[in-house]
């Protein structure tokens, strides 16, 4: 099979503080396909891992285009997602003959005149290869799922777990998918229906645990072929926000039933299933006032990997004003104070200022006595697809309040906690910390749920806050809980 690899990929945050453009990708992950050793780096990229493996496995011809990914933030300039997506298309244009499209995604894309990507890019990848060669595409189940990107007729395949550490099998079966409709074994037809919800549905508990159960279980029905629920990204200001459940039958095969029981059934946990935040000190009181064993703390309002500016100092300082002991706080999205800590190097005592910097919504930056405990100028962290390193830049260690005191690590590459390694590779060790603060929503739960004795979520205010009805939403279709009280009855 020749199969033609792509994908762009940004969770666009309508109300980030952050701008987004060309730039943004160059410093996030970008592979011209027509570079040299382009196969290679988008075989490295992880989303792509298990599919890459199966296409292997098959002996697939793999035709390489454009990759571009970027942290998340705003809205992308108009002419810089064209020119992204239009040398996507020109790559796919050149790679023609193709028997099957497979597209790494994410599904809550924005650009200025564009309230879909997905959706617009989709339609133009039909355009170009007709209507018989399948087209897939692998999406965060943060997607807020439009008609568009349905219509396009793409086979879409969301990872399921959130943290999102199932790529690899969602990978693996979109390439089967794909496959046998190449070879003319299969022919899908989708089925979906909106949920009238937004929210943070972490999948590591109940009730969320069950219900993924439920969607695999549902598979396994005689005509079913893929389940997904999009949970929707709610700081993407459009009509299409919000969570969704979408269905691929054998044609023929009536799934509506299915998909009504399963969006009531997403419908009906919301509650439950939407992690408790507790406001900001209300939160540390629970911490400290927990058995003996490391508290994690996750600041989620200023997490990074949903468009947060990652230097919000308001956790930190409230530790600090509490004189907490035995405490972590990572990571701080501040490359200026990067540069002065380490060109004071490790053992230095110095006055410096850290965070704070980006807007309001990161508070007032603190003015600090720190010792420099560690310094490094390619730091990285173990990523959320298993044996993958994220890149975190120049970062290091800083000791605030003396041996017993806070340990900050501050960075330069934005980037939210994935591992506990972000910490340890500094040299702080989190087995003699009783609370670690963690700028992140969820994915950290993959590789802080082993430490854990405990972990609580704190909205400290920021550019995530989880108080949805703050927001100036312009776009966003109601009526939709939790701003409305019972939208589906
Ligand atoms: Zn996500």
């Amino acid at each position: 099979m020749r199969v033609f690899l792509g994908g762009l990929v940004h969770e666009t945050n309508s109300f980030s503080p952050l701008p987004t453009s060309l730039q943004s990708f160059r410093e996030g992950v970008l592979i011209h396909g027509s570079e040299p050793g382009a196969l290679q780096r988008l075989v490295e990229q992880p989303v792509f891992g298990g599919a890459l493996q199966a296409a292997a496995q098959q002996g697939d011809f793999l035709l390489p285009g454009l990759f571009a990914q970027a942290e998340p933030s705003g809205p992308l300039p108009r002419a810089d997602y064209e020119s992204l997506r239009d040398e996507l298309l020109a790559d796919l244009r050149a790679a023609l003959p193709v028997d099957a499209v497979l597209l790494a995604l994410h599904g809550a894309m924005l650009a200025e005149g564009y309230p879909d990507c997905e959706g617009d890019l989709l339609q133009r990848v039909r355009e170009v290869v007709g209507a018989q060669v399948p087209v897939g595409a692998l999406l965060d189940l943060h997607c807020n799922l439009s008609p568009a990107m349905v219509d396009s007729g793409a086979v879409l395949i969301a990872c399921k777990e959130y943290p999102h550490i199932d790529y690899a099998q969602r990978g693996i079966e979109l390439h089967g998918v794909l496959s046998r409709i190449a070879r003319g074994e299969l022919a899908l037809q989708a089925r979906w229906q909106r949920v009238p919800m937004v929210g943070i549905f972490g999948t590591t508990q109940s009730p969320m645990r069950e219900f993924v159960l439920r969607l695999h279980a549902s598979e396994e029905l005689a005509g079913i072929h893929t389940v997904s629920a999009l949970h929707g990204f709610p700081w993407s200001d459009t009509a299409f926000t919000g969570a969704a459940l979408l269905a691929y039958a054998q044609v023929g095969v009536v799934a509506g039933e299915l998909v009504d029981q399963l969006a009531q059934a997403f419908y009906a946990l919301r509650e439950r299933a939407s992690s408790p935040r507790m406001p900001m000190h209300e939160a540390l009181d629970a911490a400290l006032a927990a058995p003996p064993g490391l508290v994690v703390l996750a600041d989620s309002a200023d997490n990074p990997g949903g468009g947060a500016a990652c230097d919000s100092t308001f956790l930190l300082r409230a530790l600090l004003e509490r004189g907490v002991r035995d405490a972590a706080l990572g990571m701080i999205w501040d490359p200026q104070a990067v540069a002065i800590a380490a060109s004071a190097g490790v053992g230095a005592r110095l006055a410096l200022r850290v965070g704070g910097k980006v807007g309001p919504m990161s508070g007032d930056p603190l003015d600090l006595e720190v010792e420099v405990l560690a310094c490094r100028s390619d730091a990285s962290q173990g990523g959320l697809v298993p044996g993958s390193r994220d890149p975190l830049g120049a970062a290091v260690a800083l000791r605030v309040g003396g041996a017993n005191g806070v340990d900050i690590v501050l960075n330069s590459i934005r980037q939210q906690v994935f591992s506990p390694d972000c910490f340890t590779e500094m040299g702080i060790d989190l087995t003699a910390k009783r609370l670690v603060v963690v700028k992140s929503t969820q994915h950290f739960r993959a590789g802080f749920d082993a430490l854990a004795a405990a972990t609580l979520f704190a909205d400290s205010g920021g550019t995530l806050q989880v108080d949805l009805g703050q927001l100036p939403y312009r776009h966003l279709s109601r009526p939709i809980w939790p701003l409305d009280p019972s939208p589906m009855g």
